[in-house]
């Protein structure tokens, strides 16, 4: 394995700040992954995994060793005849897996196409896009325990997945993912609920939608909505969107009735935060080198040279406003570094 010494991340994190690793190496295989907890404990370096860079927010130079993993291996294992388990390595890029996928035939995650990363994060904030959450679909995944370097299996349930959450998350560096599992079909129900989606089927009269043909049209929204981070540095949404309960929803839906909003199924409601965000002028706004992207006020850009630091000032401002104008805590959704 090639051990790099204070490699720049800039093209490692799709907000495109200017940080390093003290230490870089990449990892293909499990045993890559064990030598190089090996090699950071012999080092006494702490570990942190770094896959496409586009849930983080870099705000300093990352001391120790940033494993990032590669490669590209998908394996498919039939159990029926028209369902299979996929596995994928941690490398995979997410999207080319989505495609792998749809290319054999097999429905299950074209509502999550052309978000950006690799495979092994996908898990860690339960990726979800268009009505589809990652949860939903995988069946199990395979993990390096980095403090006591013992391989550990854990199925669906056990990764604790939520909203734009999971256990790996909350637990931070604890755990490295090596391979994702998951199960898709060439007989699962498509979901075109969502109403972005819907509305376009309904517009580009389409008479036979099927798996491949919904991921055509998640990528045709998703490229007219949000920005592409090779084009303008992002890391997608900035906020999550705030649960809240049901009585403060209809307080705020007496005083904006065009709040958007999703309700759940235990009774809470969902806020659109780009909503609350964009009614209070904040889309569009720059200060400096960072800022509001103008079509989607979720979404906050370095428009080159700007710094973690900056953004987080920006997002601050946002959160105090947000807070004072609807009493709603908003909470960051990408990894602060
Ligand atoms: C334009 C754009 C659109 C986006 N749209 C969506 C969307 O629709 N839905 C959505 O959910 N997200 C979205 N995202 C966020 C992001 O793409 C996902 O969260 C993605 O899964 C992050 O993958 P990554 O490889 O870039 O992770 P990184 O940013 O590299 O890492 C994120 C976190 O995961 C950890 N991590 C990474 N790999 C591993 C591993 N193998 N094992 C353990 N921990 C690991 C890292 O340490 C870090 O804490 C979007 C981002 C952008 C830029």
């Amino acid at each position: 394995m090639q051990f790099e010494k204070n490699k720049s991340l800039k093209r490692l994190n799709t907000l495109a700040f200017e940080h390093t690793a003290e230490h870089f190496v990449a990892a293909q295989f499990d045993d890559d992954l064990a030598e190089a907890r090996e090699h950071a404990l012999k080092k006494s370096w702490p570990l942190f995994v770094l896959g496409g860079g586009s849930n983080i927010v870099l705000t300093q130079d990352i001391k120790g060793l940033v494993v990032h993993p590669v490669g590209a291996d998908i394996n498919y294992q039939s159990t029926s005849k028209d369902d299979v388990l996929v596995t994928a390595n941690a490398g995979v890029n997410w999207h080319e897996l989505v495609l792998d996928t749809l290319q054999k035939g097999y429905a299950g995650l074209e509502n999550l196409s052309l978000i950006p990363g690799a495979a092994g994060a996908a898990p860690v904030q339960n990726i979800g896009a268009y009505g589809v959450e990652l949860n939903q679909r995988l069946v199990s995944l395979r993990a390096l325990h980095l403090p006591s370097g013992e391989w550990r299996t854990f199925t669906n349930k056990e990764c604790e997945f939520g909203y734009r959450n999971s256990l790996f998350k909350r637990l931070k560096s604890e755990y490295v993912i090596s391979t994702i599992t998951l199960k898709l079909s060439k007989s699962l129900p498509l979901n075109t609920q969502y109403a972005a989606l819907q509305q376009l089927i309904e517009e580009s009269q389409l008479t036979n939608v099927d798996a491949k043909a919904v991921s055509r049209l998640v990528c045709q929204i998703r490229s007219q909505k949000l920005p592409d981070p090779k084009v303008l540095s992002n890391v997608g949404s900035f906020f999550q969107n705030p649960i809240v309960k049901k009585e403060h929803y209809q307080s705020l839906k007496a005083k904006h009735p065009n709040l958007v909003a999703y309700p759940q199924a235990d009774g809470q409601v969902k806020l659109a935060a780009g909503w609350l965000i964009d009614t209070l002028g904040f889309r569009g706004k720059r200060t400096g080198s960072v800022g509001v992207h103008d079509k989607q006020a979720l979404v906050l850009v370095n428009f080159g040279g700007g710094t973690g630091e900056q953004l987080l000032a920006l997002a601050d401002d946002i959160r105090q406003c947000v807070k004072r104008s609807f009493d709603v805590e908003l909470r960051i959704e990408p990894n602060v570094m």
